[in-house]
């Protein structure tokens, strides 16, 4: 039974052995049905429905009455006897299918105005009016269960942390910038007109600090604000499960790591192997085309680069014989036998991800060949592509040409199109651990160079005396946590070093007064003894759309916002009075 409530059992609780008991219950009222003589109504709260009924030969006839004149989402108590449903009339899909409460009386504890969508799971209306009564859309039995995941997991990996001494620390919302490779949100401050705190897009650097503080293992479930353009797994806020340890090297890290997720999602019934696969960086551009590769299925890159060194396609020679250069294939199996329309539609799809064109080779169920390149190959140049890419009848071979990386990441664009297009299977949840990116990469756009993590990781030891003269070749030691091709989460070792870390502020274009300026306190600290750390971040909200099987986060966030960053419900963001600004030395443009 449960207790601190208005009722004695939830609308989900009540079974065959309780027949006979009186029992109240409070819910909303879901569906009604008048039959004639007989009233019934499904009774709905947060844990499932029950259907409790009405007769007006019970009780005087007035609980009856009442039950007459209650609408759709009206919060209503009841008390009755818990009864057998009568023969043929017990449904099976409900934990409490078999009974049924005859109510004695009824309580209206409140009434309802005809809510703007009806509260199923099923639902034809727009997301936009779904936001706007966002507490009627979490009334849905499907949103109810995504808050329930997400709870639970968030408890679990809480509690599998806190069993492995790690302590939640909070750090502050209102701080300095802490770069993540994002736009800072800033606010105003009032005492000192002026000056500016910044929204964290990460605890990363105040993490560090409680490393230095002795802190040794610490967790937090934080959030974190980073102003960019939103897509469907992106949201100005969102949440991370935030680690970092002391004392530690990168395997110890990642050891732990693996066991707390390895917990926190047995607790909610998803087996995640230990140890988890591990593809180092190169490998996974290599094989699969992105660093966060779904490993459920193939289609995995060929390189042919050898095999067109002499080709007649000029296209595939000059980048066979050019330095950092490749030709990579992937084989589509199946869509060979797409039509000519829809595979030439691929090239714009190619052109999403950076290709110039898309060369393409359709080999037909009847043993024809449909291409526009073929023509350009010789025979050895056909018989190498066969067997390289185990070509068959069906099959659409796919090419990218150019630049080793670009073209990877062509090809792993049009790998995931393809997988999506085809519909292929993908069984349970895939997690790997991708290692050892490059420290840093170069920025075409600010022309300079770019953490590729961020900026406080501690590069590979043996390269750091490169880090000036042949930076692109700089490894690290990085960690990105890998679920049904998503980055999941990641996380490194840091630079616990005040020297090695002004160098790396350096490389990535600071001066030692502007790095000084933004990042004075953490060079400061680093002064003072501070220890080898590393730790991770876990995108929460990405990792529960994946278990909750949606393909948006905004499903998994109680109130989150529009892809432009406002909220329906309350109409943020909104314009504030002069009085406000006034007061913290702001004037509109
Ligand atoms: N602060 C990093 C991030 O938000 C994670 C980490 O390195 O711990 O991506």
């Amino acid at each position: 039974m449960s207790t601190f409530s208005m009722h004695t059992h939830t609308c989900d609780e009540l079974r065959p052995e309780d027949i006979g008991s009186m029992v109240t219950l409070t819910g909303w009222v879901w569906h009604r049905r008048d039959h004639g003589g007989l009233i019934f109504i499904d009774l709905r709260d947060r844990e499932g429905v029950t259907q409790i009924s009405f007769d007006p030969d019970n009780s005087g006839g007035t609980a009856f009455h009442t039950a007459e004149t209650v609408r759709s989402e009206w919060p209503i108590k009841v008390e009755g006897v818990v009864r057998k449903r009568p023969e043929g009339m017990e449904n099976p899909k409900l934990g409490t299918g078999e009974i049924e409460v005859l109510v004695s009386s009824i309580e209206v504890l409140n009434t309802a105005k005809t809510p703007a969508f009806q509260i199923e799971d099923r639902l034809e209306v727009s997301e936009d009016v779904r936001l706007r009564y966002r507490y009627l859309d979490l009334r849905r039995p499907s949103m109810m269960e995504n808050m329930r995941l997400r709870s639970d997991f968030t408890f679990a990996i809480r509690e599998a942390l806190h069993k492995r001494a790690f302590m939640e620390v909070e750090t502050p919302a209102l701080f300095k910038s802490t770069p993540e490779g994002a736009r800072d949100f800033i606010v105003p401050s009032r005492l000192q007109p002026g000056n500016f705190y910044a929204l964290p897009q990460s605890p990363q650097l105040l993490k560090q600090l409680l490393m230095v503080g002795g802190v040794e293992r610490y967790y937090q479930v934080a959030k974190c604000f980073r102003d960019e353009d939103l897509r469907a797994d992106r949201q100005p806020e969102f949440t991370q499960v935030d680690v970092e340890m002391s004392f530690v090297e990168q395997e110890d890290v990642m050891a732990a790591l693996e066991d707390v997720l390895a917990d926190a999602f047995a607790a909610v019934g998803v087996t995640m192997p230990k140890p988890l696969p591990r593809l180092t960086y190169a490998e996974a551009m290599d094989t699969y085309g992105t660093d966060k590769p779904d490993t459920r299925f193939g289609m995995e890159l060929h390189d042919v680069t050898e095999l067109f060194a002499n080709s007649k396609f000029k296209i595939f020679a000059t980048a066979a014989n050019s330095e950092g250069q490749v030709v990579k294939c992937i084989n589509a199996k199946g869509a060979g036998r797409w039509p000519r329309s829809q595979i030439d539609k691929l090239a714009n799809v190619a052109a999403t991800f950076g290709a110039k064109g898309l060369a393409w080779i359709a080999f037909r169920e009847d043993g024809s060949i449909n291409s526009p390149i073929v023509k350009f190959f010789s025979d050895e140049e056909m018989e190498g592509l066969r067997a390289e890419c185990d070509v068959e009848p069906g099959d659409l071979v796919m090419f990218a040409a150019g630049e080793r990386i670009l073209s990877c990441e062509i090809l792993g664009g049009m790998r995931s199109h393809m997988a999506k297009a085809m519909e292929l299977p993908l069984e349970g949840h895939d997690f790997l651990w991708v290692v050892d990116f490059p420290l840093v990469h170069w920025d075409e756009d600010r022309k300079a160079y770019a953490a590729e993590h961020q900026p406080f990781t501690q590069p590979e030891e043996a390269d750091i005396e490169r880090l000036e003269s042949d930076p692109l070749s700089v490894g690290s030691h990085t960690y990105d946590f890998v679920m049904d091709g998503y980055e999941a989460g990641g996380g490194g070792m840091r630079v616990h070093n005040a020297e090695l870390q002004m160098r790396i502020l350096k490389l990535l274009g600071f001066t030692e007064e502007g790095a000084r300026e933004q990042f004075g306190f953490l060079l400061d600290a680093l002064e003072y003894g501070a220890p080898p750390m590393g730790g991770f971040a876990l995108g929460l909200d990405r990792v529960c759309m994946l278990l909750a099987g949606c393909d948006s986060i905004r499903e998994v966030m109680a109130f989150p916002k529009t892809s432009n960053g406002n909220d329906l419900m309350s109409d943020a963001p909104s314009a504030v009075g002069g009085k406000q600004l006034k007061e913290v030395s702001l004037r509109l443009l």
